[in-house]
Order: structure tokens, then C-alpha cells, then sequence
């Protein structure tokens, strides 16, 4: 089975060796046969090739059955007629990955900011209010004079129903409890039509139980008590912003695991950025490429009715708890590794386990 590997920009190319070591070791370990296939996007692919990403590169990645993409310095690339394409967008874009599943608890070993938790945020990730995938060509965002923007935002029946099909289906192999989050006070036709679709969709999950926030007192409310939660689904950007907060809350923006799946293709992606603020300093927290890496498994696993990635994915969870507790973690989560040596540590463990 073959994944393409994207080391990125910023802590990418640390985390993503630390990654790649530990799939191995989860394809040793289970029998998987996995080929890992090197290549590279953002600003590695934008000095090689002129672009942060290419139409050769996409087609590598169709073939393949899965796709590990780093970091990416997004906020570096600002004008495509440059190649400054923002790889997330185009492979979210090119692959239709709309949904977007963001986990988020607590462990044992890291300090309890809120007490303990187990959620995930399941965000639309095709459309909402990102200017650069929510048309077919160009921007959704313009200059209309020189002092006045306008921003639009797209909502589609059909992409509020996938993705609520999402969260329920999730539900239903967890705590059978969804919890709508939208700004419908005031984006009454759009999160109107969120709502709408649902509970629409609620409708066949009649074990699951629902109910529904407004996006900022949801901000509240999480703070306040995040177990009461279980799969919570939103449109692409409040759930970019929820997610973020509920990884921090499980103890670090490093923990956050974080798959963009569609019909046909997976994508695992750390849920935080390129942090450049700490790259090359063999400090970064590889567990959230980690914990991605064992989702898209998961995912192949699910597709594929294959067993073995299904207890490879368990695996890397288990393995990831247990290493959090014993220290052998980075220091944003109270570890004593450096990136490399959690990354070694995490293989070892998995292929000992
Ligand atoms: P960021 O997520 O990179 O960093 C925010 C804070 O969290 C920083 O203090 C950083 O040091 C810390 N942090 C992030 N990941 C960490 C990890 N693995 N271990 C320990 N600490 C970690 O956000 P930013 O600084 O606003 O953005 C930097 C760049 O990343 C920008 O170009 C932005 O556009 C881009 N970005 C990319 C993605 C993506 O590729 N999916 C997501 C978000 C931001």
C-alpha cells in the first residue's frame, strides 16, 4: 500500500521523519506492506519545481492510498500566479477531502487544563468562508476599492449533508451524541441550511442524541466542560478555530490528530501549522503527524475491511498514551525528548508493544 509523504515547511521535515519511522514500525509490526513514497510541497517544491505543488505531484498522489502532508508555511504564499499555492487547500480541493476529523482528549501524564475529555471536531473542509477553494477558479475574496473587501462564503446543501453523515456515522462507534455548532443568529439562510440538513440527517440516527450552539457560547462552553461533548460538526472555519482550542485544551496544539478524508482519498495532517518559531530546534511535538498518520490507517482499515491497519491504528494510539505517561514526549506536554528521540522512542515501543 502505498502513501505519499510530504515532509512541508517550518517543524514539517522534523515531524514527519519522526512519523515516517513510526509507520514503519507499524508496518513491521502488522504486516502492512507499506511503501512510502518522498516527495516534496511548499517551499522545498517552490525552489525544485517553481510551485508549491504540481499537477505531476497530484497525480502521484491519486495513485496512491494515502497521503502524510506536513506543515505548511500557508501564510508564506500569497500569489499563485507565482506557484504560491497553499497545498492544503489543493489537495482538499483536487481530492474532494470534505471532511475534516480533528480528535481531541486528554491523557494521562499531561496536566488536565479543564479536566478530563474525549471529543472530535468534525469540520466541513471544502467551502465556508476560504476564499481559495470555495469557487471553481480564483478567489471568493476581492478588493472592491482600495478601502473595501468583500469576503464571500459558500454553503451547499450537499456539503452540509456529507458532513453531517459524517459526524453521525461517527457517533454511532463512540458516545452516540452530536452537537451542532453554528452562527445562525445572524448567518440565518447559510448555518440556517446547516442546521437544516442536520437535523435532517439526525433524523436516520435516532440513537444518537443532539443539540445545538451557537459558535461563541460554544467557545464558553468548552472551556467550562468539555466532556460534556462527544462529535461536535461545524462549517470549515469555526471548526478550524474549535479545533485548535480543543487540542490546546487536551494539553498541547501538538497532540491535535487531525485526517482530511473524502469518497477516495485520505489525507493525514498535523492540525497546527508550520511553527517556525520553534523549527529546526528538535523541540516540536511529532505526536500530532503521529496520531494523523494512525487515523489515515484507521481509514484504510475502515474502506478497505482490512484488520490489521485497524489494530495498527490502535496501536499508535496506545502506544501514544503510554509514551505521554512514561515522559517520552517533547516538552510542551511535560516530556523529556527532543523531536528525533520521541519519534525513536514511540517506533521502538510500538514494535515492542
Ligand atoms: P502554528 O500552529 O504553526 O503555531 C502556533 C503555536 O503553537 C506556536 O507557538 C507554535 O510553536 C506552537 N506549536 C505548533 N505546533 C507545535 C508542535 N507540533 N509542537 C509544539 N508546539 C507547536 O501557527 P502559526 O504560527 O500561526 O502559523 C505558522 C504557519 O503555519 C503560517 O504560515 C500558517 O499559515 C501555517 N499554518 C499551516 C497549517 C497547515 O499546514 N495545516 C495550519 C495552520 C497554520
Amino acid at each position: 500500500m502505498k502513501i505519499v509523504v510530504l515532509p512541508g515547511d517550518g517543524i514539517g521535515p522534523e515531524t514527519m521523519a519522526a512519523t515516517t519511522q513510526v509507520l514503519q514500525a507499524a508496518s513491521q509490526r502488522f504486516g502492512l506492506g507499506l511503501a512510502l513514497e518522498h516527495d516534496v510541497a511548499g517551499h522545498d517544491s517552490l525552489r525544485q519545481h517553481g510551485a508549491t505543488v504540481t499537477p505531476a505531484l497530484l497525480e502521484r498522489v491519486k495513485a496512491a492510498d494515502g497521503l502524510m502532508l506536513g506543515p505548511m508555511a500557508t501564510y508564506d504564499f500569497k500569489d499563485e500566479a507565482k506557484g504560491e499555492i497553499n497545498p492544503s487547500k489543493f489537495f482538499r480541493k483536487a481530492l474532494d477531502l470534505y471532511a475534516n476529523i480533528r480528535p481531541a482528549r486528554t491523557w494521562d501524564g499531561v496536566p488536565h487544563k479543564v479536566g478530563q475529555f474525549d471529543l472530535v471536531v468534525v469540520r466541513e473542509n471544502t467551502e465556508g468562508f476560504y476564499a481559495d477553494r470555495n469557487i471553481a477558479s480564483g478567489s471568493s475574496e476581492m478588493l472592491i476599492t482600495p478601502d473595501v473587501v468583500v469576503s464571500l462564503r459558500r454553503i451547499t446543501r450537499d456539503c452540509c449533508a456529507r458532513i453531517a453523515r459524517s459526524a453521525f456515522e461517527l457517533a454511532m462507534t463512540r458516545g452516540r451524541h452530536v452537537s451542532v455548532v453554528h452562527k445562525a443568529n445572524v448567518l440565518k439562510i447559510g448555518d440556517g441550511m446547516f442546521i437544516e440538513e442536520c437535523q435532517r440527517v439526525a433524523r436516520e440516527f435516532p440513537e444518537v442524541r443532539v443539540d445545538e450552539f451557537i459558535v461563541d457560547a460554544m467557545m464558553a462552553h468548552v472551556v467550562r466542560a468539555p466532556q460534556r461533548f462527544d462529535v461536535i460538526v461545524t462549517t470549515n472555519m469555526f471548526g478550524d478555530i474549535l479545533s485548535d482550542l480543543t487540542a490546546e485544551l487536551s494539553g498541547s496544539l501538538g497532540l491535535g490528530g487531525s485526517l482530511n478524508a473524502g469518497r477516495e482519498h485520505a489525507m493525514g495532517q498535523a492540525a497546527h501549522g508550520s511553527a517556525p518559531d520553534i523549527a529546526g530546534q528538535n523541540v516540536a511535538n511529532p505526536f500530532s503527524l503521529i496520531l494523523s498518520a494512525g487515523q489515515l490507517l484507521r481509514w484504510q482499515g475502515q474502506r478497505r475491511q482490512l484488520p490489521a491497519f485497524l489494530d495498527a491504528a490502535k496501536a499508535i494510539e496506545l502506544t501514544a498514551a503510554a509514551a505521554v505517561s512514561a515522559g517520552e514526549a517533547t516538552r510542551d506536554v511535560g516530556g523529556r525528548l527532543g523531536t528525533a528521540e520521541t519519534g525513536r522512542a514511540f517506533a521502538q515501543r510500538l514494535l515492542n508493544a
